[in-house]
């Protein structure tokens, strides 16, 4: 088979529609999933979905984030995938996001250090 034999329109026709009630039931389950503990320091809260993650040395530098702006990202799917794929799919990709949320920050923290407060 090559891609001239693909037909995805009548893939994707074949593909079970999740209902509202699963879409629901799945961000319910992401929601109840447990918090990814990241060993960050806790951020301050300084306007419209800003955090921000002073130095904790308090030498005035900080990193700001946006994770409302982040984007979702897709979803990885099986083909005949079930409502219980859709929820842990929902739920990886939200771990997923999390866990580079979480370096991103370490990251630029350690770049800081490193920059400002060698050897500490
Ligand atoms: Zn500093």
């Amino acid at each position: 088979m090559n891609n001239d034999d693909f037909d995805l329109e009548a893939f994707v026709g074949r593909l079970p529609t999740p209902t509202i009630e699963d879409l629901l039931q799945a961000r319910r389950e992401a929601e109840l999933a447990p918090p990814v503990v990241t060993g960050l320091p806790m951020p301050e809260f300084v306007r419209w979905g800003v955090v921000r993650y002073r130095c904790l040395l308090d030498c005035g530098w900080f990193h700001e984030e946006h994770p409302g702006l982040e984007r979702p990202g897709a979803l990885l799917l099986p083909a005949g995938f079930t409502s219980e794929d859709l929820a842990a799919a929902i739920t990886s990709a939200a771990e997923v996001r999390s866990k580079a949320f979480a370096m991103r920050i370490q990251q630029a923290i350690a770049d800081h250090f490193a920059e400002a407060h060698p050897g500490r």
